[in-house]
């Protein structure tokens, strides 16, 4: 396995892959060190969670390097992710206690009876290289907190990455074995997911990779969590601050230089505000500077992977052949390279791939809509149902359109953006479970009745 600089093409450092020997190891450790997690206090695995929260305090220059050098980040961002992390950590440090205490049921009959929640096992998860931080932070805060124990298979392009989680686990206190990382390519997964011991599934990542895990963990009857791709709508209405939508649909497209699935993706704007949106919208996106991964005030610099780049040029380019208008040109990628230049589309039909498929890098697709109805319409003629964001300055019409978008959020007046306060996931090919908040540390228990005859 490779940790490669996407910016440089410098290889940075090569790893084994673990063999199915260790790989089974793992396993047997997670579940000997499941048996007495679970019946750790809660309040001790909630303090470890709060340890884990100040090793990545104190580490944050260190891991911030290793995510901008191996996916491309600019350090900025990276920082930022590392202070996020830290911050679930102490938001589950903090909340499990009260988010898992019994609740007292009472029955028409008098009877008594109590939901409780017991943690299930060993939870594997599988990562993407995005947010290679927080993705997995997401997971484990709330799932090492309740009792779980947790099997990373990360990304294969961020061997370092998964190490480094391992590390703060280990560097905060917990058993060894409640967090482990394995370094295996995805034709591994299946496999783990058919071992006894391995009790459920998360995923972040592509709608394929969601197909294979669910079907997969299907067969074996383990429940999975899948949080997918999204091609969320920015929807900006005739009454809305035009000024802060540009620049808040500027940065909700441009951050991790566009490779987020809560990026904002197409631009649906009202026709008698169009112009002035997209004009103040390009100059927005013109504004971002590009430089290298480690400069301060760099806004943008590459793709995670020459792949990647390569593919999102081919979308574009397809959807230009088909007639749509560029707005901003960008670049094609140099072969081998993960170089790209933002791009805007307009003028788009459903048969073209800036209109109905997932752009996963800085291209926007822009719609101008005759009125709200359209808007939701187009909105709604997506595959994919994760985030989106409306603008209006008359919130009581904002909620209203709210409760007719088919997605799992609806930011009003602001961008989509995870929160560990907020139930975090989608409908639709985005889909389906909830991270974060209370919801998020339940997806993985056994909610149990407890009858008191
Ligand atoms: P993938 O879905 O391929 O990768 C995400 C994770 O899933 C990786 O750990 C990968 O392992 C694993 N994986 C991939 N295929 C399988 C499989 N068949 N069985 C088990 N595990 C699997 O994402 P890509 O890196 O290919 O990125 C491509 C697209 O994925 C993007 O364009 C975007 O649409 C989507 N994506 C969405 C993300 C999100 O945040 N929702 C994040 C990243 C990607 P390995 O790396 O070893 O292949």
């Amino acid at each position: 396995m490779k940790s490669i600089n996407p910016y440089s093409g410098e290889l940075l450092q090569e790893f084994q892959d673990h063999t199915e020997e260790q790989v089974e190891n793992a396993i047997k450790n997670g579940q000997s060190a499941y048996l007495s997690w679970r019946s750790t206090p809660l309040s001790e695995r909630a303090s470890l969670m709060g340890k884990a929260a100040e090793v990545l305090r104190s580490r944050k220059e260190k891991y911030a390097k290793i995510i901008s050098l191996e996916m491309g980040k600019v350090i900025t961002e990276s920082r930022s992710e590392v202070e996020k992390c830290a911050m679930v950590c102490d938001y589950y440090a903090e909340k499990s206690e009260e988010f898992l205490a019994d609740e007292p049921i009472e029955l028409p009959d008098g009877a008594k009876a109590k939901r409780v929640f017991d943690p299930l096992g060993i939870v594997l998860a599988v990562m993407p290289w995005n947010f290679p931080f927080w993705q997995v932070f997401r997971f484990a805060a709330p799932n090492l907190t309740a009792g779980n124990v947790g099997l990373l298979k990360h990304a294969s392009n961020v061997p370092q990455c998964s190490l480094a989680i391992e590390e703060v686990f280990t560097e905060a206190g917990f058993p060894a074995g409640v967090f482990q990382s394995l370094l295996i390519g995805s034709d591994k997964v299946e496999k783990i997911l058919q071992h006894p011991h391995v009790k459920a599934a998360t995923l972040t990542g592509s709608e394929k990779a969601g197909e294979m895990i669910a079907s997969q963990a299907g067969a074996e009857i383990k429940k999975t969590v899948l949080e997918l791709g999204g091609s969320d709508p920015f929807i900006v209405l005739k009454d809305a601050d035009i000024s802060k939508a540009a620049e808040t649909a500027a940065k909700a497209r441009m951050i991790n230089f566009g490779q987020s699935c809560i990026a904002a993706k197409r631009f649906i704007v009202e026709e008698e505000v169009y112009d002035e949106f997209l004009g103040k919208f390009k100059a927005a996106i013109e504004d971002y500077k590009a430089g290298e991964p480690l400069d301060e005030d760099a806004g943008y610099a590459c793709m995670a992977r020459p792949d990647l780049a390569e593919e999102l040029y081919q979308q574009v380019k397809k959807s230009v052949d088909l007639g749509a208008k560029v707005i901003l040109e960008g670049m094609e990628p140099e072969e081998g390279k993960a170089f790209f230049k933002p791009i805007i589309l307009a003028e788009l039909t459903p048969d073209m791939p800036a209109y109905s498929e997932e752009l996963f890098g800085p291209v926007a697709s822009v719609f101008k809509v005759k009125n709200e109805q359209e808007a939701v319409s187009i909105a709604n003629s997506s595959v994919y149902g994760l985030g989106s964001s409306l603008w209006t300055n008359d919130l009581d019409k904002g909620e209203r359109i709210s409760r007719q978008i088919e997605s799992g959020a609806v930011f009003i007046n602001s961008m989509v953006a995870s929160n560990p306060h907020l139930p975090f996931g989608g409908i639709k090919k985005s889909g389906y479970g909830r991270e974060l908040s209370v919801d998020g540390i339940r997806e993985f228990m056994n909610i149990k009745t407890v009858y008191l005859g």
